[in-house]
């Protein structure tokens, strides 16, 4: 999948090309770990130009619709938003998104409208993901651009860090229903 030229970067930074998706994945991680200390849903994204001698992070962005009460600032839209300013051209060809879990539709819409070469996600999201689960906005002949998909890089991890969050909500809403309903029994 990754383009020959970037072969000697390869082979001096990293030992194949599935270390160097592991370690853009890693960067994606982070950024989730950074959402979940702001209490948003851990999903982190970078986007990588493979298109020069080297390949080099355009964007970081997590996911912040909490903070900014936009339900579209999922962490793709932003990370794309950012890579396309920095590029200076609202084409992203030549890139990859790494996300840390499957893309919901309304972020593959604006991967295909990017022109991104291809998708890397941790894990897969059965309940919304776009990218094969429900829908596969990926390879649809009746849209113009298709986008290359590799799943499962550090599905593991990917994969703990949104059911520990859940877990911790679902822990803070049974200690909040837990003193609500003392409170009520004291006032009886
Ligand atoms: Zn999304």
């Amino acid at each position: 999948m990754v383009m020959s030229h970037n072969k000697d970067f390869l082979d001096s930074a990293f030992n194949n090309p599935e270390q160097a998706d592991e370690h853009f994945m890693s960067l994606a991680l982070e950024q989730g770990r950074r959402a979940f200390q702001h209490q948003e849903v851990p999903v982190g994204s970078v986007v990588v130009d493979w298109d020069g001698d080297y390949p080099r992070v355009l964007a970081e962005a997590h996911n912040r619709r909490a903070i900014d009460g936009d339900p579209t600032a999922h962490a793709e839209i932003l990370a794309i938003r950012e890579a396309s300013r920095k590029k200076g051209d609202w084409r992203l060809t030549g890139t990859t998104l790494y996300v840390t879990i499957e893309p919901c539709p309304m972020c593959m819409g604006a991967i295909l409208l990017a022109r991104i070469d291809r998708v890397v996600f941790g894990c897969g999201d059965p309940k919304g993901g776009a990218a094969g689960s429900v829908y596969d906005l990926s390879d649809d002949p009746r849209l113009n651009h298709r986008v290359a998909l590799t799943r499962g890089v550090r599905e593991q991890e990917c994969r703990r860090i949104m059911q520990d969050f859940f877990s911790c909500l679902r822990r803070e809403h049974s200690e909040r229903d837990f003193i609500l309903k003392s409170w009520r029994e004291e006032e009886k």
